[in-house]
Parts: structure tokens; C-alpha cells; sequence
């Protein structure tokens, strides 16, 4: 079994601060609308929140709180990249990850996650002034987080001078849709009914159907709860 190494886990820190804080990760940016208990809310997801996720990014000096990285074993059968809620690490598959347009955008994904365990219950919406943002539902979570990845992979793309096929799995391709339609809108409001086909698309998927078990009202435990610095 090949365990990774100090110098690997420090090499895969500093690659995710790069990718927060590069130009295209910067360029995301969009509130999201969804429901709970006692109404709509919205998340602003932004490269200022991105740069906070990079500052909590654990290192020597603020270990044991922030953010770690974890790499899977790699005899392991899981594939994919996670974000853990409860104790705010992330998880790749390989010490080797992050190198190609797809697995960043992976990385993208579960740093949206960060960003919302980040905000926790704060709010930092302009619309309904200092009302909490409350509980949001998994599948509202998932939708926020790829269609973030889905903007980064367009801003990458444009950067490189790759023009982007339409993915074939419908989630990815849900998600697609939806980042076109704001990617030159800075500040784009998504709301509920904007992001409904991408929330049908995660409840069929097979990763996600796992657990949610095609319950829309399906909500992480533990929730949102903020990250310490
Ligand atoms: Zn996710």
C-alpha cells in the first residue's frame, strides 16, 4: 500500500491554495437561491470566499484547525473526491491529483462545500438582510458545488483556448447549461426553478442516490457549522 507522504499532503495544500486563487477560480461568481424550513435564501459564492477557503487551508501554523487534505488509500475503491462536514477535510483519490482541467474542477467542487461549511449559518446575502441562512438541503448543496465546478472548467478552458463538448452524463451536462447562461454575468442570481433539471439530474445519479435515496429534502449531518481559522 502506498501511504502518502508529509511532502506529497504539503504539495497537494499548496496546489489547491494556486487553484483558489487563480484567475479563473477568482472569476466565480454567483448567489444561489434555494429553500428552507421558512423560505428562500440565497449563497453568494465568490473568489472572496474561495481566498478564505485558501487562508483556512491547514498548515503548520493553524494545525489541528482549518482545513486538512486527505488522500484515499489508493487500494481503496472509491474514485471520487469528497468533503467531509463534520471534520473539514478534503479527500482525493491519488497524492497525484489536480494536474489535469477535470480533477481541478473536482477540486472546485469540494472547496465550494468548504466554502459553505465556511459560511455555516452567516449570511452574507444582500437581498433579505442578516436573515440566517438556515439548513439547505444535499441536493441543493450538490447543485451550488457543480455548478461552481462548471464555471471554473469554462474559465479554464477560455484561458487555454479549449472550447468545452457538452459533458454526456447528465449531471455535468445540467450543471454546463446553467454556468453558460452566468458566466458572463458577474453576480448572476440562480434561482430555485433555474436549478431544478441539475437537483433531478443529482437525485438519479447513482453516487448520490446512494444516500439520498432520491430524497429531495435529504440534508448533510452535520450540517453547514463553520470552519475555525
Ligand atoms: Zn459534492
Amino acid at each position: 500500500m502506498a501511504s502518502t507522504t508529509a511532502s506529497q499532503k504539503a504539495h497537494l495544500r499548496s496546489l489547491i491554495h494556486e487553484l483558489l486563487l487563480s484567475p479563473e477560480c477568482q472569476k466565480i461568481d454567483f448567489d444561489f437561491a434555494f429553500s428552507h424550513g421558512y423560505g428562500y435564501n440565497r449563497h453568494k459564492v465568490d473568489g472572496w470566499g474561495y481566498a478564505h477557503i485558501a487562508l483556512c487551508l491547514e498548515t503548520p501554523l493553524n494545525s489541528g484547525r482549518g482545513v486538512s487534505v486527505r488522500v484515499q488509500d489508493e487500494t481503496a475503491e472509491g474514485v471520487g473526491a469528497s468533503y467531509d462536514y463534520g471534520q473539514n477535510f478534503i479527500e482525493v483519490p491519488a497524492a497525484v491529483f489536480g494536474h489535469t482541467p477535470i480533477e481541478r474542477r473536482t477540486l472546485v467542487h469540494e472547496c465550494t462545500h468548504a466554502l459553505r461549511d465556511a459560511h455555516g449559518m452567516k449570511s452574507r446575502i444582500n437581498g433579505a438582510a442578516g436573515v440566517p441562512l438556515g439548513r439547505t438541503r444535499g441536493v441543493e448543496e450538490e447543485a451550488e458545488a457543480f455548478i461552481a465546478g462548471a464555471l471554473y472548467l469554462i474559465y479554464e478552458g477560455r484561458a487555454g483556448g479549449f472550447t468545452l463538448a457538452t459533458p454526456t452524463a447528465p449531471v455535468f451536462a445540467a450543471a454546463q447549461a446553467i454556468a453558460l447562461k452566468i458566466a458572463d454575468t458577474p453576480g448572476a442570481l440562480v434561482g430555485v426553478g433555474d436549478h431544478a433539471d441539475l437537483r433531478k439530474a443529482i437525485l438519479a445519479n447513482k453516487t448520490y442516490d446512494k444516500f439520498m435515496h432520491g430524497n429531495m429534502d435529504f440534508v448533510y449531518a452535520p450540517g453547514p457549522n463553520g470552519i475555525k481559522l
